[in-house]
């Protein structure tokens, strides 16, 4: 049997949401592992930071600022990406938004919009062009960030909670549309991980306690604990792995 092989050499991956949090922690791993890393957000400078943390790593990484739930900004990230590299290996779709707490009766359309367009029309259209670049070499692989909340929303995120279901049922539906062309897709679904998207849980004491209790390890993941399953889905170890969902929640949806 040959060695299973986890290698990203000579990869091209892009990854959403990596000025920060999860979506950094991702960029530095598939970086780590050989990948060249595309990484996009909305802010150049922060990317920069990142891009200078994988080279000290001795990693290769590149910054393409993008708003990904503006449909141009996103045609003109795939022609860049279709120009410097032509080709595209990976996609990471980690960026989300939550810009609404409380109950669903009381959200209006702007809080809908946002929402629905950076967390599900945004992985979308990355999908569709990516999917193109990646179909031409008949191989690619693609994993969507969603999170427990897809599967149980969570109190007071019930819209954020729909976003991340719908994009559950995106991975499938790509997956089955998508395997002919030899491109995987599946879902990853975090539960509740340090960083500055989930501050309001982590900076009140007793909203973290209530939090943790319901989690059977007893604490919340650092991003660098949510990085490794990615590793494996884009690898070829997971060369038989399609419309799937990853829960690493320490137990909380057992
Ligand atoms: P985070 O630290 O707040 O990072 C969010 C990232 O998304 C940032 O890089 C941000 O960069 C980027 N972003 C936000 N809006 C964007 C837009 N319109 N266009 C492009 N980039 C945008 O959050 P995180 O916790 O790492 O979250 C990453 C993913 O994990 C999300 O999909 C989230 O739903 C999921 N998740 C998180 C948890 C948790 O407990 N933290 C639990 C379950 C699931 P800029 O501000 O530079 O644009």
């Amino acid at each position: 049997m040959e060695k299973v092989d986890f290698s990203l050499n000579g990869k091209i991956a892009l990854v959403t949401g990596a000025s920060r949090g999860i979506g950094e922690a991702i960029a530095i791993t598939l970086a780590d592992y050989g990948a060249t890393c595309i990484l996009v957000s909305r802010k150049a400078d922060a990317l920069a930071e990142v891009a200078e943390k994988i080279a000290s790593r001795g990693g290769t990484a590149e910054v393409m600022a993008c708003h990904v739930g503006d449909i141009k900004q996103i045609e003109g990230l795939m022609a860049r990406i279709r120009e410097r590299f032509g080709r595209l290996d990976i996609l990471i779709n980690n960026a989300a938004t939550n810009p609404y707490f409380g109950d669903m009766i009381g959200a209006d359309e702007a809080i809908w919009n946002k929402t629905f367009d950076v967390n599900l029309k945004g992985p979308f259209f990355l999908i569709k062009h990516a999917a193109g670049l990646m179909g031409e070499k008949g191989s690619g692989a693609i994993v969507n960030v969603s999170s427990v909340n897809g599967v149980k929303p969570a109190p007071f995120q019930g819209i954020y909670s729909i976003t991340k279901a719908g994009l559950i049922s995106m991975t499938q539906a790509f997956a089955k549309e998508l395997a002919p062309r030899g491109i995987r897709v599946n879902a990853l679904l975090p539960g509740l991980v340090a960083t500055h998207f989930s501050k309001a849980i982590m900076d009140n004491k007793d909203v973290h306690d209530y939090a943790v209790k319901m989690i059977p390890m007893g604490r919340h993941a650092d991003p660098r604990e949510i990085a490794g399953v990615v590793l494996y889905l884009v690898s070829d170890a997971a060369s038989f792995t399609t419309g799937a969902s990853f829960v690493v929640d320490g137990g909380a949806l057992a």
